[in-house]
C-alpha cells in the first residue's frame, strides 16, 4: 500500500534517555521541513518521544528511520519507523491504542526485514510545499547538516510548547465564559418573553371566560324567549280553536236547509265564511301541534311498531289523495320483518305529511315511500318527480311559516315540515332533504330500530 519514493530523510540512533529529547527535536524538525502544520508537528514529537522512552526502557533502545511515502489517493505522508534493539518481552508491546496513537493518524507494529518495527505516520497538508524527489534531496541534505541541540534547549522548548497549549486553554476558557454570558443574557430574554406570553396568554383567557358568561347569558335569554314564543302560540292558538270551531258550526247551521232559505249571495258569502274558518282551523290546530312539539310536552308512546301496518293504512287513507291524473301513489313494502321501537301516532303523522307535500307539489309522475334497514337504522325515503326545491332553499323550508317562494301550491301554513323535523327528532331520528328544481324531491326520515 505505502512504498517509501525514496530513501530515508533521516536515521538516528536511539540509544540511552538524552536520545529520547534529540528524537523529539528532530522529529519535529522532519515534520517542519515537509510541511506538516504547527499543531501535528508537535503531536508528531511527542508521540516520538512517548514510544521512544518506552522503546529505551524496555529494549534499550531502537534504529530510527524518517520517510516520505506516497498514498493511493496521491497525498503524501510522512512514515516514522521504529526497529526495537531487541525483541519485545512475554508482554509484548501496546502502544497502538491510548492517548499517544491518537496524536498520530496510524500507529502499528509491524513485521519488516524479520523484526517488528513500530511503525507511525501523519498525512502531509495537500498545501505544502510539493515534495518532488530534488525537493526531497533538499530536504536530506539539510536535515543531514543540521546538529542536534542539547536536551536542554529541547527541554526550554518544549516548555514553551507547554506555555502556548496553557495560554490556548486559557483563551478557551476565555471564550468559555463570554459564551456563558451570552447565554445567561438568552435565557433572561427568554424568561422575559415567556413572562409576557404567559400575561398575554391570562388576559386572553380571562376574555374568552367573560365571551363564554355573555354567551350562555345570551343563550338562556334566547331559550326563555323561544319558551314564551311557544307559549303564546300555545295559548293563542287554543283561545282561537274555540271561536273558529263555533264560526265553522254557525255557518254550517246557516246553510242548512233546515234554516231559512239565503239568497244566492247570501249563501255565496256564507260559503266563504265556512271556508276560511275551516282554513283558519287548519293553520291553529298546526300551530297547536308544533308549540306542543317545540315545549317538548309531546311525550313519545313507545311501542313495537311494524312499518308495514304503517305503510298499509298510509296507502289506504292518501289514495282519496292521489286523485290528480298522470300521478301514482306508490307505497312499496318494507322488507320484513320491518319492525322498529317508536310512536306509532307521531311516526305515522310524519310520513303523512311528507306524502301529503310530495302529492301537492307534484303535477306528474309519481310520489313514492319506501323503506330500508342500512346500518342497523330505518331509512324511509319519501320521493317525488315534481317542482323540486333549489339548494339554497333546503334548510329554509324546515323554518316556521316559510314557503318556497312562488311554489303556488295555495293552500298550507308552512308549519308541516318545522313539526315533521320535530317529531322525528323527538323519535330519535333526523329529517333531512335532497331535490333538484324540475326535477324532484327525497325527503329522508332516519330512525334508530330501538328507539333513543
Ligand atoms: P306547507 O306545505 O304547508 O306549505 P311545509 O312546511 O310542509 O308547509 O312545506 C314548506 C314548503 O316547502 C312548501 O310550501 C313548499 O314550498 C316546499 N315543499 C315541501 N315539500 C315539497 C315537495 N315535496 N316538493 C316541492 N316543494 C316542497
Amino acid at each position: 500500500m505505502t512504498s517509501p519514493l525514496t530513501a530515508p530523510l533521516l536515521q538516528m540512533a536511539l540509544r540511552a534517555e538524552p536520545d529520547i529529547f534529540v528524537l523529539r527535536q528532530r522529529g519535529r524538525e522532519v515534520a517542519t521541513a515537509v510541511g506538516l502544520e504547527y499543531q501535528d508537528q508537535i503531536r508528531l514529537a511527542t508521540a516520538l518521544s512517548e514510544v521512544a522512552r518506552d522503546l529505551v526502557h524496555s529494549v534499550t533502545g531502537a534504529d530510527v528511520a524518517f520517510y516520505v511515502v506516497g498514498m493511493d489517493e496521491g497525498r503524501r505522508v510522512l512514515r516514522v519507523d521504529l526497529a526495537p534493539l531487541r525483541p519485545f518481552g512475554p508482554a509484548g508491546y501496546e502502544p497502538t491504542s491510548g492517548s499517544v496513537a491518537r496524536l498520530v493518524d496510524t500507529l502499528e507494529l509491524t513485521p519488516a526485514d524479520g523484526v517488528t518495527v513500530i511503525r507511525m505516520s501523519r498525512r502531509i497538508p495537500a498545501n505544502a510545499e510539493a515534495l518532488t524527489p530534488q525537493r526531497l534531496a533538499e530536504l536530506r541534505a539539510q536535515l543531514a547538516q543540521s546538529a542536534p541541540v542539547s536536551a536542554l534547549d529541547e527541554l526550554t522548548l518544549q516548555n514553551e510548547q507547554l506555555i502556548a497549549a496553557l495560554d490556548e486553554v486559557r483563551s478557551h476558557r476565555d471564550e468559555l465564559a463570554v459564551l456563558n454570558d451570552e447565554l445567561q443574557e438568552t435565557n433572561r430574554g427568554v424568561l422575559a418573553l415567556y413572562n409576557q406570553l404567559s400575561e398575554e396568554l391570562e388576559e386572553t383567557n380571562r376574555g374568552v371566560v367573560a365571551l363564554y358568561a355573555e354567551l350562555d347569558e345570551k343563550s338562556a335569554q334566547l331559550k326563555a324567549a323561544s319558551e314564551s314564543k311557544s307559549r303564546f302560540l300555545a295559548n293563542v292558538s287554543h283561545e282561537l280553536r274555540a271561536p273558529v270551531t263555533a264560526v265553522i258550526g254557525l255557518a254550517r247551521l246557516l246553510a242548512d236547509s233546515a234554516s231559512d232559505p239565503l239568497t244566492g249571495e247570501q249563501a255565496r258569502q256564507v260559503g266563504l265564511i265556512r271556508s276560511s274558518a275551516t282554513d283558519l282551523l287548519v293553520l291553529v290546530n298546526d300551530l297547536l301541534d308544533l308549540a306542543k312539539a317545540e315545549s317538548g310536552r309531546i311525550e313519545p308512546d313507545w311501542t313495537e311498531v311494524d312499518l308495514r301496518v304503517v305503510f298499509g293504512q298510509l296507502r289506504g287513507t292518501l289514495r282519496a289523495l292521489a286523485n290528480r291524473p298522470g300521478v301514482e301513489l306508490v307505497v312499496e313494502e318494507p322488507p320484513a320483518p320491518a319492525t322498529l321501537r317508536s310512536d306509532e301516532t307521531l311516526l305515522t303523522r310524519v310520513l303523512r305529511n311528507l306524502l301529503h307535500n310530495g302529492l301537492k307539489f307534484t303535477e306528474t309522475g309519481e310520489v313514492r315511500m319506501r323503506a330500508d334497514l342500512v346500518d342497523g337504522r330505518w331509512r324511509i325515503v319519501v320521493s317525488d318527480t315534481g317542482v323540486g326545491i333549489a339548494p339554497d332553499q333546503h334548510e329554509r323550508i324546515f323554518e316556521e311559516f316559510y314557503q318556497v317562494p312562488g311554489s303556488a301550491s295555495g293552500v298550507g301554513t308552512g308549519l308541516g315540515l318545522p313539526y315533521a323535523r320535530r317529531l322525528a327528532m323527538l323519535l330519535g331520528g333526523s329529517l333531512g332533504v335532497t331535490s333538484e328544481p324540475g326535477r324532484g324531491s327525497a325527503f329522508t326520515l332516519d330512525l334508530p330500530v330501538d328507539g333513543v
